[in-house]
């Protein structure tokens, strides 16, 4: 099937336009530098960045894809998890277009359809049951899926910050710009990992036993900037890139490190990365090292299939289709807090 998919959970406006599991068009605006001088994504501006970028960026994608609207199958569109308002403007959008070209519509959760992305993946195609690594700057989460599009369970998660905005939020400490992951990653390259320990958080045994798969990161930014801040009353320079290492180094083990268990623990010899954090190069060799060690069949999709982007969505809607799922009808609703378990509305 044809599907158009809309996302708009966060800061990017993305339409994509799938046909089976090819990949036609994956179109994307995003308001990050809107958000810059904040320190981080402001729901409200960009709730109205996608409304002003979604017509555009649906036409960018139809002409990408060298599709014309009558010829869409389906819609299919983010209904949660993500910013109340910004998810509004996507199902809004949705629906309209659904409803003038008298089209089904399917809602799906955004979580599953990072995972969906690797549908689009020219390798070799998904194989289940997988574990999925969700990292990115509104989420850290650690799948279980046996079906994507029969069942998918988390079994852990951020109980603070994501893995993304604590590097946004300790990049700001040492005087770095947004979005930090970036700025991390580059001054990270240059530094010692093992120059400072900074603390890996929720791997103590006895946080294991309430949290084996849950992750921790506002621990480590505390302790980043109480470093940081001791060297500087001291008078003394701040080593930016070997605090940068360092703290680079205590996110990706503990990624790594928890993910590796899960699929250890629970013998599932596949791992797949999702989020915009897997830009991090040290995160993909980490992860690439230590799961060949293990025997774990490693999948990072292109990162533009990683970050949010429409074509996901759309991949999912289309394997809905195709596993003879109903649409979603007319009267569901945006909700920011969806489980991961609904994997469609
Ligand atoms: P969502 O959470 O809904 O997926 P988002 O917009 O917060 O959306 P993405 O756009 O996928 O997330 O990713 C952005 C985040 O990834 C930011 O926090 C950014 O700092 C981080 N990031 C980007 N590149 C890197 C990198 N090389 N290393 C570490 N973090 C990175
Ligand atoms: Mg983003
Ligand atoms: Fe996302």
């Amino acid at each position: 099937p044809l599907v158009l998919g809309i996302e708009t959970s966060c800061d990017e406006t993305g339409v994509g336009i799938v046909r089976g599991t090819d990949l036609l068009a994956n179109a994307i605006a995003s308001s990050m530098d809107e958000h810059a001088r904040y320190g981080g994504v402001v729901p409200e501006v960009a709730a109205r960045a996608h409304l002003e970028a979604l017509g555009p960026t649906i036409r960018e994608a139809l002409a990408e894809a060298s599709v014309s609207l009558d010829e869409l199958d389906a819609v299919a569109v983010t209904s949660g998890p993500g910013l109340a308002g910004a998810l509004m403007v996507g199902v809004g959008a949705a629906k309209a277009l659904a409803l003038s070209l008298g089209k089904p519509v399917y809602a799906v959760n955004h979580l599953v359809g990072h995972v969906g992305a690797d549908l689009l993946d020219d390798a070799a195609p998904l194989e289940t049951p997988t574990i999925a690594l969700l990292v990115s700057g509104g989420h850290t989460s650690l799948l279980l899926v046996r079906d994507l599009v029969g069942d998918v369970e988390m079994l852990g998660e951020t109980i603070d910050d994501a893995a993304g905005e604590a590097f946004d939020k300790v990049a700001r400490l040492l005087g770095l710009p947004y979005p930090g992951g970036p700025e991390i990653d580059r001054a990270a390259e240059g530094g010692d990992p093992e120059a400072i320990r900074f603390p890996r958080g929720l791997t103590r045994p006895k946080d294991l036993e309430r949290h084996r798969y849950d992750f921790s990161f506002s621990g480590l930014k505390t302790a980043v900037a109480r470093w940081v801040e001791q060297r500087r009353a001291a008078g003394e320079s701040v080593p930016v890139a070997d605090v940068a290492a360092s703290f680079r180094e205590a996110v990706v083990d503990v990624l790594v490190g928890k993910a590796l268990a899960a699929c250890s623990d629970l013998g599932v010899p596949r791992l797949l990365l999702g989020g915009g954090v897997v830009a991090n190069a040290r995160l993909r060799r980490v992860a690439e090292e230590r799961s060949a060690a293990a025997g774990v069949d490693l999948r990072i999709p292109p990162l533009p299939l990683c970050t949010d982007n429409g074509a996901m969505i759309a991949a999912l809607g289309s394997k809905l289709i195709m596993a003879g799922y109903e649409p979603s009808g007319l009267d569901f609703g945006a909700d920011s807090t969806l489980p991961v378990t609904d994997i469609r509305v």
